[in-house]
């Protein structure tokens, strides 16, 4: 095995000068080294090998026992010292002091192709940063971030990746529903990769400590390496480094609003610096489609993370981001217009995103209407978004009265009301109306909406049942949903039985519906 390292976080920035891996608080420091656990008995359950070219692995090298040992942490690559990052966060609204990785633990960075990589073990045991915590990971989270994050990839919405998912071969104690009941489930880690982890939160965790020379130091680095079209640091390069992070949040939030992905913890430590979505916990898809909903029973009660509010929070979020930068700018004018214009931005780009959805492309005035009766009317019953707008392309443009017949397999209720079904008859009519403008042809236009409208996602329901199966050791529909999703737009006719509503035992199922943040 030969990599391409090439180490640059550890070597700009301020290492913790504690050596000893024990829990406390961390000061002037970025990071703080640390080994990951060794691990008893491990396992390579899937490896993403077309990923893995791409970070300069050989095919052979991922069947070798070097492989297995360095994506579980027992054996550490020659010359790299690993360690765990430093950062802070708001967590629901409220500032909570330093988080950091408290079981992640970085490897190296590779460059290959010129494109630089962060290698990460998620699970690998305590850091400085595990507080409370046992620095560990289960499979069925592990499963759960490994499949998203790759299906993410594939849908064309910016994420982090995942390289490997290893058994540890040992159990962690987890408390599922934080009812009292705790059950030993089997240990396991994902080998995650980023261009950078760094986080909103890496930022405030500095700019709260009033550390303004490791901030300095943070905010260099972050451009040299990731935004460096940006040119030389200066206050104004500041400025123009926080529009761009500005836009790439917005441009994540409107992928996750395309394909219905809720991220259920959208606290500022798991925003990432490149507007990559990072942190797969208790996130869900929009099976019905519904504004109001959250995966995450932690949040059951205020929703604040739930799918219509994302848009929201991400501001919120850069808010705060703005704060930390804010002593290396001492002036709010320019930061104030740059969160003003994301609110701007992100009405022009959500319209933007929703005609595509419906394959209007020539210019009208009147689709903000139509998509706002869209939504109420998708609000009506029950209705998968991801069935709606993929049968959708499928209406023809001189007939109008077969909308109803063509969508009807996406509503959940047997029998629709006359009501529902008479204003589902006039949006209908109307949006025919406004297909007669489009220069494409019905087949035309139909390709392209299933560009944006993927036919398969990774429903809620899916990875439990991979999730299942995995426990007992049984790894197929893992490997049938990973490889289904490498391609979510194309038909796929042996995959038939996922383009599907979620079946009603699912409904109210654990892992199918809610989750709980154990992770
Ligand atoms: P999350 O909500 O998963 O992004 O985690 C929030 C914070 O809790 C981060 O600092 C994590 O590193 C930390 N954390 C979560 N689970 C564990 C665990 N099992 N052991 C140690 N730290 C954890
Ligand atoms: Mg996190």
């Amino acid at each position: 095995m030969q990599l391409k390292i090439d180490t640059t976080f550890t070597k700009a920035l301020p290492a913790d000068s504690i050596k000893e891996n024990y829990v406390r608080k961390v000061d002037r420091a970025c990071f703080s080294y640390v080994l990951p656990a060794t691990t008893s008995n491990p396992k390579l359950v899937h490896v993403s090998s077309e990923f893995a070219q791409s970070l300069g692995f050989a095919k052979t090298d991922l069947k070798s026992k070097a492989f297995l040992n360095l994506v579980s942490g027992n054996t550490i690559y020659p010359n790299t010292k690993p360690y765990a990052m430093n950062y802070g966060g708001h967590q629901f609204g409220h500032w909570a002091g330093q988080l950091g990785d408290g079981r992640a633990i970085n490897l190296f960075e590779i460059k290959h192709n010129n494109q630089r990589w962060a290698l990460q073990l998620k699970g690998a045991g305590k850091t400085p940063y595990s507080r409370q915590g046992d620095g560990l990971a289960v499979l069925r989270s592990s499963i759960r971030e490994y499949l998203c994050s790759e299906a993410m990839h594939h849908l064309g919405v910016p994420t982090t990746r995942a390289l490997s998912l290893a058994l540890t071969g040992d159990q962690v104690l987890r408390d599922m529903l934080y009812n009292g009941n705790a059950e030993y489930e089997p240990g396991a880690i994902v080998c995650r990769v980023s261009p950078t982890f760094i986080r909103f939160g890496s930022f405030e965790i500095l700019a709260a400590q009033q550390d303004i020379k490791t901030l300095k130091q943070l905010a260099n680095y972050t451009i040299k390496h990731f935004y460096s079209h940006l040119g030389e640091p200066s206050k104004e390069t500041y400025i123009q480094f926080f529009a761009e992070v500005s836009q790439r949040t917005l441009e994540m939030i409107i992928h996750w609003q395309r394909v219905g992905f809720v991220h259920g913890v959208m606290n500022t430590d798991n925003m990432s610096i490149l507007g990559l979505t990072i942190d797969y916990g208790p996130y869900g898809w929009l099976e019905g489609f519904d504004f109001g909903w959250t995966p995450n029973t932690t949040d059951a009660q205020h929703k604040r993370y739930r799918f219509g509010n994302q848009p929201n929070i991400a501001l919120w979020n850069l808010y705060q981001l703005a704060n930390a930068l804010y002593p290396l700018i001492e002036d709010a004018k320019p930061l104030e217009d740059i969160l003003n214009q994301f609110k701007t931005d992100f009405d022009v780009k959500s319209l933007q995103m929703m005609r595509s959805k419906l394959g209007l492309f020539e210019d009208d005035n009147t689709d903000k209407l139509l998509i706002q009766n869209l939504e109420d009317n998708l609000l009506l019953t029950e209705t998968d978004m991801t069935i709606f707008f993929r049968k959708l392309s499928e209406l023809k443009k001189d007939e109008s009265e077969q909308g109803l017949s063509i969508i009807s397999e996406a509503f959940y209720a047997e029998t629709i009301s006359k009501d529902i079904k008479e204003k589902w008859n006039k949006w209908f009519t109307k949006y025919v109306n406004r297909l007669q403008q489009e220069q494409l042809s019905d087949d035309e236009r139909e390709q392209k909406m299933n560009q944006v409208n993927p036919k398969y996602v990774l429903r809620n329901y899916m990875a439990q049942l991979a999730i299942d199966d995995a426990e007992k050791g049984d790894y197929k529909l893992l490997d049938e949903l990973f490889t289904m999703l490498q391609n979510p737009y194309n038909d796929q006719p042996k995959y038939n039985k996922w383009f599907a509503k979620r079946p009603e035992w699912a409904r109210h199922k654990v892992g199918c519906s809610m989750l709980s943040c154990s992770s």
